[in-house]
């Protein structure tokens, strides 16, 4: 036979080319150590931080610490059956959830996998659980107001579509009750609404979706749930994976609200992944880069630009605090990314001023530009009437003797304080809202003794619904209180004031 040296070669070549071909198909790696969730990896050599990696019996995993020698990932399954020795393969891509309409009105866990019982979700679309946050130029200002229904937070402390707003107080002060009716009070607004329950009790998400779905709150929600029983990388995927969801509907266009309940248990979720990878500890025993996870999660709540469709996704983290200290490592950290707080205090909680509001301390720096001029008209009195009977409150409380100015203020500041009292799941529309804070920082409830002024504020809401309508059309046509408004407005307030004290 006569074989040319350069088809030797060539033949060669074609086999080296071949062979490299065949090492870049499979990726994968021996496990060298698993337990606690986590697990050693030798290999998986283009390995991608944030990488999901498939285990043996369909676990999936994924890669976080990328070592010199080995990768380090957390599990996010099972480990019953997984051991030293296995094959762990790379998938190319980064964790993904299902993103699309057909999420709506369901339950889904941190990988978007519906745990409901409804059967699979019909959605092909999917989304990385971490993508960059919209730039500057890809933003607007917020300038649309996201109504909350609860009349101490739209009048003092408005937010904003697109807004950051942390919800902050100790346990059981109301924190979770003041997002549930936010959202509640999102029917027929059109806009989309994600509840993210991280590190929770499954009874009480249980509680909220049987809520939701009384209520009717399910045909525009998702709940997004990673229970105390789950595993700390599921409670830590939990609010990307919402807020993919979310970010698909707000680049459609559509307004979305997000509640993430709550990044205190989410940052102890990340504290336990980091310490079985072993990654050094700091303050708190917190890892180094907790600030920057929350930060890179709220920073994707935003209003986008016109050319963008203009959607938004309004963000509201909560953080729980040890005896009202806001000092703490991770509140101060949320504190410092958000666009304002709400402070829901226990002792207001337990004088039964509910929701315990702060409004002193509680501020939002962005949603006033976005409230409504009516809303604004009242609101400025208020917060200044506020602020002077928390004053003489404190001076009232030694029994001293008041002239008779500083008595009528506080007098107002009881009557204001019982009309900023609501009860749970009764979020009241915006103009509602106006018509009885107009009212009482106009001084006419100041003949209502101040156990009366809830019955007042009922009974008076009821007899604008009967033989008012006009007026509130006037005010959402509006938008401002013109003096033709106030007028008619006041011509009422006296009108029923006069049955209400007859009866009384
Ligand atoms: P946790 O720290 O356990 O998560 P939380 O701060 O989320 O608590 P919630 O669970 O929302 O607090 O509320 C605590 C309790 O207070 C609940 O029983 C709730 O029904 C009640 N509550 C909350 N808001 C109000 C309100 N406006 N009026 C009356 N009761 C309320
Ligand atoms: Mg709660």
């Amino acid at each position: 036979m006569n074989i040319k040296p350069e088809e030797i070669t060539s033949i060669i070549k074609k086999e080296i080319e071949k062979y490299e071909k065949q090492i870049k198909t499979v990726n994968s790696g021996t496990i060298i150590q698993v337990g606690d969730g986590v697990s050693r990896v030798y290999g998986l050599d283009d390995c991608m931080e944030g990488e999901l990696l498939e285990f043996p019996n369909n676990v999936y995993g994924m890669a976080l610490n990328l070592e010199q020698d080995n990768v380090g990932c957390v599990l996010l399954g099972s480990e019953e059956g997984i051991k030293e020795g296995d094959i762990v393969k790379g998938t190319g891509k980064i964790v993904e959830v299902p993103v699309g309409e057909a999420l709506i009105g369901r339950v889904v866990n941190s990988l978007g996998e519906p745990i409901d019982g409804k059967g699979p979700i019909n959605t092909k679309e999917t989304r990385p659980i971490e993508v960059h946050a919209p730039s500057i130029i890809d933003r607007s200002s917020v300038n649309e107001p996201l109504q909350t229904g609860i009349k101490a937070i739209d009048s003092m402390i408005p937010i904003g579509k697109g807004q950051r707003e942390l919800i902050i107080g100790d346990r059981q002060t109301g924190k979770t009750a003041l997002c549930i009716d936010t959202i509640l009070n999102q029917k027929g607004k059109d806009v989309i609404c994600i509840y993210v329950a991280i590190g929770q009790k499954q009874s009480t998400v249980a509680h909220i979706v049987n809520t939701f779905t009384e209520m009717g709150a399910m045909d525009y929600s998702i709940v997004v749930s990673s229970t105390a029983a789950d595993s700390a990388p599921l409670q830590y995927l939990a609010p990307y994976a919402g807020c993919s969801i979310g970010e698909y509907f707000m680049h459609q266009g559509k307004d979305v609200l997000i509640i993430y309940d709550d990044l205190s248990k989410h940052a102890v979720a990340y504290r336990a992944m980091s310490l079985l990878l072993r990654r050094p500890p700091g303050r708190e025993a917190y890892p180094g880069d907790v600030f920057y996870i929350h930060s890179r999660l709220l920073e994707r709540a935003a209003k986008l630009s016109p050319e963008l469709g203009g959607g938004s996704l309004t963000a509201l983290p909560i953080i729980e605090t040890l005896a009202g200290d806001v000092t703490a490592y991770i509140p101060t950290n949320v504190i410092s990314i958000t666009d304002g707080q709400i402070f829901l205090e226990s002792d207001l909680f337990y004088e039964g001023q509910r929701p315990a509001v702060n409004a002193g301390i509680s501020v939002s720096r962005v949603g006033g530009n976005a409230q409504i001029k009516a809303m604004k008209q009242v609101s400025g009195t208020l917060r200044l009437d506020l602020a002077q009977f928390r004053e003489l409150e404190a001076f009232a409380q030694f029994g001293s003797d008041l002239d008779s100015d500083s008595n009528r203020r506080l007098e107002k500041g009881k009557r204001l304080m019982e009309i900023l009292k609501q009860d749970q799941y009764q979020p009241m529309d915006v103009t509602k809202q106006i018509a009885i804070l107009y009212a009482t920082v106009n001084d006419f409830l100041s003949d209502v003794k101040v156990s009366d002024i809830r019955r007042f504020e009922k009974e008076f809401l009821e007899y604008m619904d009967t033989h008012h309508r006009d007026i509130e059309d006037s005010i959402i046509e509006e938008k401002t209180l013109t003096n033709e408004i106030k007028s008619r407005l006041e011509e009422a307030i006296v009108e029923f004031k006069k049955i209400f004290l007859k009866d009384a």
